[in-house]
């Protein structure tokens, strides 16, 4: 049955691109779905599979009930898009102004509303039962997982898997891990309050932007000198305002930045040194600050057992060429939610289109559409690695 599945999903190739590309014309950002999801719904009522919109928001859940017995194990894509303008020159550019499918979710969806077509025709014999999971929200914290988990979606499935089509993984590649595989990702702000002044006149002021300036390179002390060397995070700045006259001295300065940590413990290490350095800085510097630091997901950990029967699926996909683990990536992703709750995995599937290689988020991004039927092979495969367990 396998084989011919995987032979169906070849035949659908055509429809599936069709798919993704009339979601990358239409793209919207997350929890503002709307469209998409009733693309989803619309997809499921004409296939005649039972579905449920609105799950913790946005979310489409259908659920496919086999013939035969087995476990129900959810498949989940997500399919919101990003604040970012598209700049390909490509048909199926974003008709949308300053918003773009820059992270693949489009292909997500026509990959799992595909695979539910496929198997539609395929129910008789199935054993089990799969739930298609269409999440919303997954790019913008707290994101649509936790809601869906919450709203109990999923409390009587026993296994949860899930495919990122990556852009900077080459086709034929599958890459996962049996234990943490993409990071926690937080967001902080500083604030400082100096005092500004005359340009000309530093001694009556408290210069916001020395003060900021030491506090960034403070804070890269932290990795360096303040972890324990064997373990790991990222703290990046990526935005720092202050001043507007090249004469006068800044009054305040704003530091907007991420945190990337692998473990719990890691984090609250971290949170506690930049508070400190923080402190510590505008004290010596008689100023005054804010610090607003927002936890965002928590790290991804597969299941180590979960993650061998997607290296095993990825044996019986003909365009795989290599299934590798690989060293957690620095990227986050709510799926962590899901694998926190049931067992699971997630995975990567090259999806690097020749010659190309812009990365996630990037205002070219794109993906090697032949990736979308080979992570619905694998994904099914899963599937069925699973019932055999
Ligand atoms: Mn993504």
């Amino acid at each position: 049955m396998l084989q011919a599945i995987h032979n169906r999903l070849d035949e659908l190739y055509a429809e599936m691109v069709d798919i993704r590309r009339y979601l990358h014309q239409y793209p919207e950002l997350s929890f503002q779905e709307f469209k998409t999801a009733q693309y989803i719904a619309d997809f499921y009522e004409k296939i005649g599979i039972p579905y449920q919109s609105g799950v913790g928001g946005n979310g489409v859940i259908a659920t496919l009930k086999g013939g035969k017995p087995g476990k129900k194990v959810a498949l989940r894509a997500d399919f919101d898009a990003l604040p970012i303008q598209d700049e390909k020159d490509v048909p199926y550019k974003s008709k949308v102004d300053g918003i773009m499918h820059a992270c693949g979710h489009d292909g997500h969806t026509a990959t799992l509303l595909t695979l539910a077509k496929t198997m539609k025709a395929f129910q008789d014999n199935l054993p089990g039962t799969i739930v298609f999971l269409h999440q919303h929200a997954e790019e913008y914290a707290p994101g649509g997982a936790k809601p869906i988990i919450e709203s109990g979606a999923i409390d009587d499935v026993d296994a949860v898997f899930g495919t990122h089509l990556w852009s900077t993984t080459p086709f034929g590649v599958l890459q996962t891990s049996k234990d943490v595989f993409m990071a926690g990702p937080d967001r902080f702000e500083i604030n400082i309050q100096g005092q500004g002044g005359h340009g000309g006149y530093p001694h009556q002021t408290k210069d916001a932007i020395t003060i900021g300036s030491q506090v960034v390179s403070q804070l890269q002390q932290i990795v360096s000198r303040r972890l324990d060397p064997l373990e790991t995070a990222v703290i990046t700045i990526g935005q720092f305002e202050a001043g507007n006259a090249f004469n006068v001295i800044a009054d305040k300065a704003r530091l907007v930045g991420t945190v990337r940590y692998l473990k719990k413990d890691i984090q609250e290490q971290v949170i506690h040194e930049m508070e400190n350095v923080i402190k510590g800085v505008c004290v010596a510097n008689d100023a005054s600050y804010s610090f607003d630091y927002k936890k965002g997901y928590p790290p991804l950990v597969n299941n180590a057992e979960e993650a061998q029967l997607v290296l095993e699926a990825a044996d019986q996909v003909d365009e795989i060429q290599t299934a590798e683990e690989v060293k957690p990536v620095m990227a986050g992703e709510d799926f962590a939610y899901y694998t926190m709750e049931k067992p699971g995995a997630y995975f990567f599937t090259g999806a690097q289109k020749e010659g190309h290689h812009y990365p996630h988020h990037h205002p070219k991004f794109d993906i090697e559409e032949r990736a979308m039927p080979v992570a619905a092979k694998t994904l099914i495969s899963a599937y069925f690695k699973f019932q055999e367990k």
